[in-house]
């Protein structure tokens, strides 16, 4: 695998955010691949690509989960019965919000990588914090 001649070129890790001009294909920090500007793009790509797919999916499942939990809600036999059950929306609610999040995060990140060719890993986090803090307020609202 290296046997041929690699050329110099500024070359990112999307691990540990190596980032130099140098030949090797495997990051000298970490040991993970390496990638070109283009690399770094198409990975990115990738990552939008998988983050849309993935909050379809959530979006799916909440719905279906939404559907059937307030279809029960609706039958319920007692106040205590239906409430337990709203309760039982909203939790699973916040866990697909963060889940979303997730999702969210490979897309923003996904965008980031397209159009500045380097990888931002404050996105996945911000993304997190700001969509729990949200989902707070909106409880106490
Ligand atoms: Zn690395």
């Amino acid at each position: 695998m290296k046997n041929y001649p690699v050329t110099a070129e500024l070359r990112t890790c999307l691990s540990c955010g190596f980032r130099k001009v140098v030949s090797a294909l495997n990051c000298p920090r970490c040991g993970r691949p390496i990638f070109t500007k283009d690399g770094v793009r198409k990975k990115g790509v990738l990552s939008l690509i998988f983050g849309l797919l993935w909050v379809f999916a959530v979006l799916g499942l909440t719905a279906f989960i939404v559907f059937i939990v307030a279809g029960l809600a609706v039958r319920a036999k007692s106040r205590e019965e239906a409430e337990s059950q709203n309760m039982t929306l909203f939790i699973m609610l916040f866990i697909s919000g963060i889940f979303l999040s997730l999702g969210f995060s490979f897309i923003f990140s996904g965008i980031w990588q397209i159009i500045f060719a380097k990888p931002n890993h404050l996105i996945l986090w911000l993304t997190i914090i700001f969509v729990v803090i949200g989902q707070i307020l909106i409880f106490f609202m």
